[in-house]
């Protein structure tokens, strides 16, 4: 099914904060979406957003967006799709509340993600998980999330292994961009020079999140993958880019020739949709030596793209390698997008 639909009214919370900036950027052209609304706390609404917004990134700000005014969450209405980068404690509160007025929200806050009804959506990985929109109670809208910038990355490396032969067990160490952390985020001061082994809150998503995207749904149902993760997470001085390094037990052991096979045979299951922001690849395996790297390989597949890289046996479990996600692209805005373009190609928007 190809969409030939007009543009759906798309709605952006937050959007003023990093993701925001980032959504702003790949929703005010999108061939699907049109942006209507532009909301934001109580400090940015009644204001421009070109005045309300400190905007961060290398393209200029669309005229027409920066001439939008910013309104608060509670007035956001008559839109086929709300795009969410509140924090926590916002999206846990309005979220719901938005679905119960019968928006479809695609957020990126990790309020609702563990969420019995929520589907933890990665289009190339879990696409079958939208089915829970079925069987969700917010009301006649919903809610779709996407994942934890860190654990998008882990997550789509250790798809075509989980596929090609089972996974039992995983071991993972971040290095984690400063952009993660929303702006100003990490004082300078603590991270020049620095690196912090602490991110809140982090290693519990790391450790929860892949179960639920790599496990089944069925009669309104999640049954999570079995395998355990240990995940250890750091805050180093790189503006973009997470890179987790992971070593992985298998159900069935394979060496790194054959992973790195599975990696490179993996396709998406919706290519067939051509979802504008998905990459032709949404893994590759990088050049032998130093690979990935934040500065070189960020941006591969305009930022959706992972790179895996030092793929080789592990002397303790049985592979071990090193991914690179862009945490703000496929980690966050792109990811947000994507799962969007997923649904409307299914029939999941415009709905009401
Ligand atoms: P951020 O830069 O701090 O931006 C926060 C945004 O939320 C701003 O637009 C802010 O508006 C708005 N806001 C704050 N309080 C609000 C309220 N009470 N009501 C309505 N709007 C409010 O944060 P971020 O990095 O973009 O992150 C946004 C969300 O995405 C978070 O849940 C985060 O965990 C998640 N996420 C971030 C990343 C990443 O790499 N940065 C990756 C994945 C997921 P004002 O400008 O008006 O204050």
């Amino acid at each position: 099914q190809k969409v030939t639909h007009p543009r759906f009214k798309a709605a952006i919370l937050g959007a003023t904060g990093t993701v925001g900036q980032r959504l702003v950027r790949r929703l005010h052209d999108h061939p699907w979406f049109r942006l209507t609304t532009v909301a934001a706390s109580a400090r940015s609404a009644g204001r421009a957003y070109g005045d309300s917004v400190h905007w961060l990134l290398p393209t200029a700000l669309p005229d027409r967006v920066a001439r939008m005014e910013v309104c608060e969450v509670s007035e956001v209405e008559d839109c086929d799709v709300v795009f969410s980068a509140l924090g926590s404690a916002g999206a846990r509160e309005l979220e719901p509340q938005l679905a119960g007025r019968g928006l479809m929200v695609v957020s990126n806050a990790s309020a609702l993600r563990m969420h019995p009804e929520v589907p933890l959506l990665i289009p190339e990985v879990n696409p079958d998980h939208l089915d829970m929109l079925d069987h969700q109670s917010f009301g006649s809208g919903g809610v779709v999330t996407n994942p934890n910038c860190a654990t998008v990355g882990l997550v789509l490396s250790l798809k075509p292994l989980a596929d090609a032969f089972g996974i039992e067990a995983v071991q993972v160490t971040t290095l984690q961009a400063i952009s993660g952390a929303g702006h100003p985020g990490v004082p300078s001061l603590d991270i020049l020079g620095n690196a912090l082994p602490l991110i809140p809150g982090e290693e519990d998503k790391l450790e929860t999140e892949p179960q639920k995207i790599l496990g089944s749904v069925s009669g309104g149902a999640f049954s999570p993958a079995a395998f355990r993760v240990s995940a250890q997470t750091n805050r180093v001085p790189v503006v973009d880019g997470h890179l987790v390094s992971v070593s992985v037990k298998l159900n069935r052991p394979a060496s790194p020739e054959a992973a790195r096979k599975a990696i490179e045979d993996f396709r998406s299951p919706v290519a067939d949709f051509d979802l504008p922001s998905a990459p032709r690849r949404p893994v590759i395996v990088a050049e032998d030596g130093p690979r990935p790297q934040p500065k070189l390989d960020v941006d591969r597949g305009e930022g959706m793209t992972v790179t895996v890289g030092r793929l080789r046996s592990c002397p303790v479990f049985d592979l071990r390698y090193v991914a690179l996600v862009h945490n703000t692209e496929r980690g966050a805005a792109g990811a947000a997008v994507l799962n969007a373009e997923l649904m409307a190609a299914t029939g999941r928007l415009g709905r009401a």
